[in-house]
């Protein structure tokens, strides 16, 4: 949707892209997320979370030692240097004890990979951050942003994959989750849904025809560039036809 040349790059092609620093920092959030449930509820305080920073950033380098290099550039890190940037994370953990009290929750789940077959055959999944069902047996599907929250004018994108997983879960569980939100840890804020049966039939519909145009495009083998201010960070803009004149 937001450029059918760089769904090429990626999906097709499967160019890699280099990891950045910021993305690194919101994998390493989202560990640390998803370990704070694993500590027994009572123990879920903003001390104890911190500490667990230390121990997502060594279960990242164990899958994938060259993540140093990312977080560090320039190969000769210290434990300051690593620290330093360790500690840049600790502002959105800050946050997100600002928004909610994890001491009150025990999700069902955490990165949750949901998978289901829509009538057209094609097949959605996706990585929920995390699930939870309320008492009276409703959901809650909650997604964490490690960057600020859009401008409403902006949400649209952010929305549209909230509601995908919104759909991918009905149809796993039969059942509309109840709320979708949003925590945006580096704005402070929660952006809270309720999705309506209309709207997911209305997603299941748009994402129906986005298969048949990426069909399409591969048939014919053409895929349009579609220029914006995301050029700027796009990994291919250097081989992109749109800027190769
Ligand atoms: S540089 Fe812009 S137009 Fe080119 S592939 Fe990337 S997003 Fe698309």
């Amino acid at each position: 949707m937001q450029c059918p040349q760089l769904f090429k790059y990626r999906a097709i092609d499967r160019l890699p892209e280099p990891p950045s620093a910021a993305a690194l920092k919101g994998t390493l959030v989202h560990g640390v997320l998803e370990l704070m449930f694993d500590l027994p509820a009572v123990d879920r305080t903003l001390d104890n979370v911190m500490e667990l920073v230390e121990e997502a950033w060594d279960a990242l380098l164990a899958d994938d030692p060259s993540l140093l290099d990312v977080a560090v550039p320039g190969g000769n890190s210290s434990p300051e240097d690593v620290l330093a940037w360790l500690n840049e994370a600790r502002p959105l953990i800050h946050a997100y004890f600002r928004l909610e009290d994890p001491r009150r929750l025990e999700p069902e789940g955490r990165e949750v990979e949901v998978r289901t077959e829509i009538p057209s055959g094609l097949v959605l999944r996706g990585f929920v951050d995390r699930l939870d069902i309320a008492p009276d047996g409703a959901i809650r599907i909650v997604d964490y942003k490690t960057g600020k929250a859009p401008k409403p004018a902006y949400e649209g994108k952010a929305l549209f994959q909230m509601r995908f997983y919104a759909l991918v879960v009905w149809r796993i569980r039969g059942e509309i989750p109840k709320m979708l939100q949003l925590l945006y840890l580096g704005s402070g804020d929660i952006v809270r849904y309720e999705p309506t049966e209309d709207e997911l039939l209305a997603t299941e519909r748009t994402i129906v025809a986005l298969h048949e145009t990426i069909e399409r495009a591969i048939a014919l083998d053409e895929w349009p560039t579609k220029t914006s201010r995301l050029c700027d960070w796009c990994a291919h803009k250097a081989i992109c036809p749109a800027f190769s004149q």
